[in-house]
């Protein structure tokens, strides 16, 4: 089976110390409360490509929050990488410190393919690296709705390795095929 590394912050939830809008959710990790809202979609959108790919969701936060987000989700079959698994890239001090090495994973890169808001965590394998929209709250984004259509073809290709940049107009020219 394919393998699929999902981003969790301003990819598929939006996490803050305030409750900034009414379908916040109240949570609670390593002795903090926080709240956190899910992407429209997001849920539907985990379960279905947990039917069609091997799923590990890599978030640079400390496990016991991706524990504790995860918690909304409630998708069986999937598998919770924290920061523990993340590489620290030494001397950064601007960006995000962190990268998400896919050979952790697996060998073969044609076989895996993340998606992630921020870019530098495909800098290193970028023909394995799908862009989504950073996502803080807009109750109308349909981003998730759109990549499932585009990873549903993906999953047939025989490798998933390639340029990725225009995936939304791919994944628009899918449906209307
Ligand atoms: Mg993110």
């Amino acid at each position: 089976m394919k393998k699929l590394v999902l981003d969790l912050d301003e990819s598929l939830v939006y996490s803050s110390m305030e409750a900034i809008s009414p379908s916040c959710i109240e949570l609670h990790a390593s002795g903090s409360t926080f709240y956190t809202m899910l992407r429209p979609g997001a849920k539907t959108f985990v379960e279905y490509v947990s039917k069609r790919f091997e799923v590990t969701v890599w978030s640079t936060g400390l496990q016991s929050y991706l524990e504790s987000v995860w918690s909304c989700f409630d998708v069986p079959g999937v598998t919770l990488w924290g920061r523990s698994f993340c590489k620290k890239i030494e001397g950064e001090t601007s960006g995000e410190p962190y990268e998400k090495p896919l050979r952790q994973i697996t060998e073969d890169l044609t076989q895996i393919v993340i998606l992630d808001n921020t870019p530098a965590m495909f800098t290193k394998c970028p023909l394995n690296g799908i862009l989504v929209r950073t996502w803080r709250g807009d109750p109308n984004d349909t981003e998730l709705w759109h990549l499932s259509h585009y990873l549903k073809w993906l999953s047939t290709q025989p490798s998933m390795q390639r340029d990725h940049r225009a995936w939304r107009l791919e994944a628009l020219c899918l449906r209307t095929k």
